[in-house]
């Protein structure tokens, strides 16, 4: 946790009351005790400290200090992510959040096992939650949105070129004839395959809608390393 996240309504006369897994690594990792300052940032506000007054050993008082830093500029990068196996939700919604991205779809794809879309990692709370973790690691604050889409089809047909409007088209795909482009000057949306990769009839649908099947090389790579590797070379840091 390399920035203590406040939700607004947890300050009151500038004092936060915390419990659970913040107040947890709070004394375990970072050890801190009274007097102590820690970065701390409110979700969707800005940057400031935090100090600790009391930890009774189940709840950790501290006083809120506004700051003036602002979050890191957002990646100008949108995801589209055929929904993973549910471990790997997790691993993911913190990956992308740390990274910086700001919207994300998780949409179906024939080779997406139906029983994913119920599994309970898809909760809004636990989205919420993973989000949260990796905004604390990428230190940023501002909450990515997160949205499902169960059905491919009317996605890509109806919905999809109003979500990447304005930005270049590009479709991992392992097989594509295309390199990745490295270090882009302009805003993207980036679809993922799902661990079997598209279907032929899923590339050709997105094609239809202006994307370009783009590969990083013969190696193919798991999704959630697949994603880190793509982020970073269409958006060096
Ligand atoms: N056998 C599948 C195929 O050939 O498409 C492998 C799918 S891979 C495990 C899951 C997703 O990660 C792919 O659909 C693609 O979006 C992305 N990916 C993995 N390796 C890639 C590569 N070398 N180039 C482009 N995309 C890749």
């Amino acid at each position: 946790m390399n920035l203590l996240l406040l939700h607004p309504a947890e300050i009151s006369a500038g004092c936060a009351l915390i419990a659970g897994r913040r107040a947890e690594h709070i004394r375990s990792v970072h050890r801190a005790v009274r007097g102590d300052r820690l970065r701390a940032g409110i979700i969707d506000g800005s940057i400031g400290s935090a100090e600790v007054l009391e930890d009774n050993g189940e709840t950790i008082r501290l006083s809120y200090h506004p700051g003036d830093q602002i979050p890191p500029t957002a990646l100008p990068l949108k995801l589209v992510i055929a929904l993973p196996r549910p471990k790997m939700v997790n691993r993911l919604l913190q990956a992308v959040a740390a990274m910086g991205v700001k919207q994300l779809v998780f949409i179906n794809s024939w080779r997406v096992e139906k029983s994913y879309w119920n599994s309970p990692q898809l909760s809004d709370e636990n989205i919420r939650e993973q989000l949260l973790l990796g905004l604390e690691q990428g230190v940023d604050t501002v909450l990515p949105e997160v949205t499902l889409e169960p059905r491919f089809k009317p996605f890509v047909e109806d919905r999809l070129s109003d979500f990447c409007a304005d930005t270049l088209r590009l479709v991992a795909h392992p097989s594509g004839t295309a390199p990745c482009p490295v270090a882009l000057q302009q805003p993207a949306t980036l679809a993922i395959g799902p661990e079997g990769g598209f279907i032929d009839y899923e590339i050709e649908l997105l094609q239809t809608q202006g994307f370009t099947a783009v590969t990083l090389g013969a190696r193919i790579l798991r999704v959630e390393t697949a994603v880190v590797a793509l982020i970073s070379r269409l958006y060096p840091a």
